[in-house]
């Protein structure tokens, strides 16, 4: 009678899940090649295990398999989000650009902002992030010092026009995030909450079964003070990191740079005189002016010129020109411009464009300044000084470079001193999966976000912003496990945690009952399995679900039923094993 009513049990646990994890219902869709377009390999996995499918650039669709790997991962974030504390709400993809304009960062934000016009001409954007709506929403809500602090998220779909979209979903168009924004009396609660995301952050990644660092960051286009990127480590991020072995120290390249002693961005501005096209520079004149062969120079650089300042040391002359390489000669096509620690806006007003970023970033004076404005590649401009430190990818202009010609340009050697004062620096790469921000009173000011204190004085509210690129993760976790059969996804955010994989299904009476029995079993217990009953040559099924990364396989064959036996196999391991039937659960879990 205990048998029968385990039995009952087992049989309704699976009646209730139906036939949906069953191979020959479900959407498997796996390829033998993948798209040429594919160039790392997290991108040319997720293809062939067919997780995505291509709609347009940087646009995908994920697949019913590809979406239990995504769920998993936003489950993980929303989980630790609300044992954090956060709440969760859900803001609009479409946004007035209104907003864009109160903040003040409409105009500056460049084309990666998707804007169009409604029916009645009204402008509107496709949110790359909402700071203006949260801030919108909170400043007609929150009134008084009791109702904060408040720490609102969502995990929902941005858009970014992105010059490059590629790696598939780790350089989307179309991405989940998952953003959070807190708002805070004073700046001392706006620390404590920001302490209490790069800990959340810490648990989130290591949930995912991700190698990852923290790194201190700039804080580009969003602005504020106190930042952190959180990274996975891996060989094709598009980000350079530097860190301290001996101590804790760790920065993104452009920070490391940043940091070290050079005049402050934005410094002194004395613009020069228009010059004249120099006609060509050659490739030899910029290599021994850098003191670096410009064998890495790709393309998409357009023609640096530095000199140092006689009368400055340690300052120089940028030379800002626009042009059309190749590697052995750099056309300087036309002078732009000739700056001394110029400002945006003193190149915005030379250039007749905006620029990304112009400003020592580095100890050794190197500039780097990338116009985002422009679609075309040539407006890119690098610039070294005589140090001997060269062109470099980092910040905007990784975006326009190959990434075999960024794996090896660098500003910061390994070696060097860092910053700290604690030992040598050591350089890896890294894919940017999350960064927190301390965005002070930047939006709250510009928008107006006030509340009552305890003396009914108004006051602006200090705020916090915690970004987590959810589709990114994917990616960065089958750059972190693979091998050459496949995905080796961590077991927290795998498709499914087992495979039953029954010889001769339709055949063999045993083998269906003891695999419908297991796959029963498996679901009642609260473990995703999936029992492939497409009863195809047993290799072309075990190659999909090592593709596909399921983290346990099950064989049912007849013979080991005999014995009462099934055979199991790790993805990871190299040999399978035969476990008793009894075993089994237990074993896996
Ligand atoms: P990146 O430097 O890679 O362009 P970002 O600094 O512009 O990223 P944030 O504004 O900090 O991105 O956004 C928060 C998170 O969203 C990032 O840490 C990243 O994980 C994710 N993200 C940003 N852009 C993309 C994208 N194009 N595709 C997928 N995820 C993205
Ligand atoms: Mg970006
Ligand atoms: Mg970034
Ligand atoms: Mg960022």
């Amino acid at each position: 009678p205990i048998l029968e009513s385990l039995t009952a049990a087992v049989k309704s646990a699976f009646f209730l899940t139906g036939t949906a994890m069953r191979a020959s219902q479900f959407f498997i869709a796996t390829l033998k090649e993948a798209p040429s377009d594919a160039e790392v390999i997290s991108h040319k996995l997720m293809m062939r295990a067919g997780l995505i499918r291509r709609l347009a650039g940087g646009i995908y669709t994920w697949t019913p398999l590809g979406l239990r790997v995504l769920r998993k991962v936003e489950n993980i974030v929303r989980e630790e989000m609300n044992r954090a504390g956060a709440l969760e709400l859900l803001m609009p993809a479409v946004q007035p650009f209104e907003l864009w304009e109160e903040s003040g960062r409409g105009p500056k934000y460049g084309p990666e902002l998707l804007r169009f016009k409604d029916r009645h001409q009204r402008d509107f954007v496709i949110g790359p992030t909402h700071e203006e709506v949260i801030t919108d929403f909170v400043r007609k809500e929150v009134r008084s010092y009791r109702q904060l602090p408040r720490h609102f998220y969502q995990i929902q779909t941005k858009f970014r026009d992105e010059i490059r979209p590629r790696f598939g979903v780790m350089r989307g168009r179309e991405f989940l995030m998952k953003d959070g924004y807190s708002f805070h009396v004073n700046y001392a609660d706006l620390e404590r909450e920001y302490q209490n995301m790069y800990q959340t952050y810490g648990r989130i990644f290591s949930r995912l079964g991700l190698s990852f660092r923290a790194v201190a960051a700039d804080t580009g286009a969003i602005g504020g003070t106190g930042s952190h990127e959180f990274h996975v480590i891996a060989a094709t991020g598009e980000d350079a990191i530097a860190y301290c072995p001996d101590s804790a120290y760790a920065a993104n390249v452009e920070l490391a740079e940043a940091l070290a002693p050079a005049a402050p961005r934005g410094a002194a501005v004395e613009p020069m005189e228009k010059k004249e096209t120099p006609g060509k520079i050659k490739c030899e004149d910029v290599a021994e002016f850098l003191g670096t062969a410009l064998t890495r120079t790709v393309k998409a650089i357009a023609v640096i010129r530095t000199e140092l300042a006689e009368d400055a040391p340690g300052r120089f002359v940028l030379l800002l020109l626009r042009g059309d390489h190749d590697l052995n000669e750099i056309k300087a096509q036309k002078v732009i411009g000739e700056f001394r620690f110029a400002r945006d806006e003193e190149v915005e007003a030379a250039l007749g464009c905006r620029p990304g970023y112009i400003g020592p970033v580095g100890r050794n004076n190197i500039f780097v300044v990338a116009d985002r404005t422009a679609a075309a590649m040539d407006n890119f401009v690098c610039g070294a000084n005589e140090a001997g430190y060269h062109l470099t990818g980092v910040n905007w202009g990784r975006d326009l470079l190959e990434p075999a010609q960024t794996a090896d340009i660098r500003n910061v050697v390994e070696g060097d001193p860092s910053p700290d004062g604690q030992g040598q620096l050591a350089l890896c790469r890294g894919i940017e999966v999350g960064h927190i921000f301390q965005l002070r009173t930047q939006y709250a000011k510009a928008l107006n976000c006030k509340f009552l204190d305890e003396q009914g004085k108004e006051q602006v509210m200090e705020m916090g912003c915690y970004g987590i690129g959810v589709s990114r993760i994917v990616g960065a976790a089958i750059e972190q496990g693979h091998d050459e059969r496949g995905i080796i996804f961590p077991a927290t955010i795998a498709p499914f945690q087992v495979a039953i994989v029954p010889m001769g299904y339709a055949k063999s009476e045993a083998v269906r009952e003891a695999a419908d029995t297991l796959l029963a079993e498996l679901l009642a217990a609260g473990i995703d399995a999936i029992l492939d009953d497409r009863d195809e040559r047993a290799g072309s099924m075990f190659a999909d679900w090592e593709l596909v990364g399921v983290p346990h396989r099950i064989v049912v064959g007849e013979r080991g039923l005999k014995e009462g036996k099934l055979e199991y196999k790790g993805r990871g391991d190299a040999e399978a094993q035969m476990l008793a039937r009894e075993d089994i659960l237990a074993f896996i879990q």
